[in-house]
């Protein structure tokens, strides 16, 4: 490889496209003429400013968002989105949560804290491996939003089909599927996303909201960098905003735009995804821990007979230049993570890797 890269499995941070980093490599120590890095620059200078404006029109270019949306950008994880969203959009102090991971789980904790959570169905019985039927779910009319993880990062699990939400606005955490597939961004009140995943560096979030969603009667005590009327009313610069990430993370825009959109992006996942599900169907040693109709594009869990063996494999992998994949230690085992910047040909090696290694064990 290229610089000597590792094939990284990381489910976050994790890799970026290649191109892209060479770009910012090219621009680190002067960009285009400001005599300055992005780095050193203003939030407030008119360069800076058209950084943001463009990162934004590409992103509603890519996934086709409609007027009635803002997109924010907002420092820190998704975790501070999981105390945001019930403090900005439970208005009648309830919401309903489906839990199919980790990841919902966690966001299930924190909106506790600020109202009633009905969490509506659960795939906890089966160690979260499928995603539970969300057809006909008991929701309260008075209910303010319906919330999921669309992609569990930890699990594995991906919605196929959006959960019917009766008439109530739909919240999605898509941090590790974000960009990796079209959506129709209509669908939802609110899609949000930490971007370490899948696409820039880690310390921001992008949110996309439906602006009447955006309150202003909100608790007086809450934290105002919190308050999405204020990031709104202050075009996502309120305070110094993580203006590295918003930088890279354009670039990342333009890049999916030059290679086709998210059509193409999701062509690639799918076939780059294929490969690794082929293999696990086919192996002995082997095996995917989740239902194939839930199955991820972007991360992968799969585990061998023993945590023992487990280990090993992680260990030959590293070796052999195939790093992080180690499985949660919720779940053991191992994972990989093929986000949008892993090459098909990275899924494929690994195969071939995990083949061999399969061929030869016990000899
Ligand atoms: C990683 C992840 C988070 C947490 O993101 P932080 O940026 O670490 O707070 C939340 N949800 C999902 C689905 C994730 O993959």
């Amino acid at each position: 490889m290229k610089y000597d890269r590792v094939y990284n499995f990381s489910a976050g941070p994790a890799m970026m496209p290649e191109p892209v980093l060479e770009e910012i490599r090219d621009e680190m120590l002067n960009y285009r003429g400001s005599g300055m890095s992005v780095m050193e620059m203003s939030h407030r200078s008119a360069v800076f400013q058209q950084i943001v404006d463009e990162a934004e029109a590409d992103l509603r270019e890519l996934m086709n968002i409609p007027d009635n949306y803002e997109v924010l950008f907002i420092q820190g994880g998704a975790t501070l989105q999981f105390a945001a969203i019930p403090w900005n959009l439970m208005k009648n102090g309830k919401a309903v949560y489906i839990e199919t991971g980790a990841w919902s789980k966690k966001a299930i904790q924190e909106a506790k804290k600020y109202g009633e959570v009905i969490v509506a169905a659960s795939s906890a019985d089966k160690n979260y491996s499928y995603i539970p039927d969300c057809s006909d779910l008991d929701i309260p009319e008075d209910a303010d939003y319906v919330y999921i993880c669309e992609n569990e990062t930890i699990h594995g699990v991906t919605w196929q089909t959006l959960p019917n939400t009766k008439g109530h606005i739909l919240v999605s955490d898509q941090s590790s599927m974000f960009l990796s597939q079209p959506c129709n961004v209509s669908d939802y009140g609110m899609i949000y996303a930490g971007v370490q995943k899948n696409v820039g560096p880690a310390g921001m979030v992008v949110a996309i909201i439906r602006k009447d969603l955006i309150r202003e009667d909100l608790d007086p005590k809450m934290p105002i960098y919190m308050r999405y009327d204020i990031q709104r009313d202050n075009g996502s610069m309120y305070n110094t905003p993580n203006c590295w990430a918003i930088y890279c993370c354009g670039k990342v825009f333009k890049y999916l735009k030059s290679i086709g959109g998210l059509e193409a992006m999701h062509k690639i996942n799918v076939e780059k995804a294929k490969v690794i599900y082929d293999f696990l169907d086919s192996s002995e040693m082997f095996k995917g821990t989740v239902e194939p109709e839930f199955r991820s594009l972007m991360n992968i869990p799969f585990v061998t007979e023993s945590a023992e063996l487990d280990a090993e494999v992680v260990k030959a992998t590293k070796a052999a230049g195939y790093d992080n994949l180690k499985g949660h230690k919720s779940v053991g085992g191992l994972r990989a993570s093929v986000y949008n910047a892993m090459p098909k040909e990275g899924a494929e090696a690994l195969v071939g890797f995990l083949k061999e290694f399969e061929a030869n064990y016990g000899k």
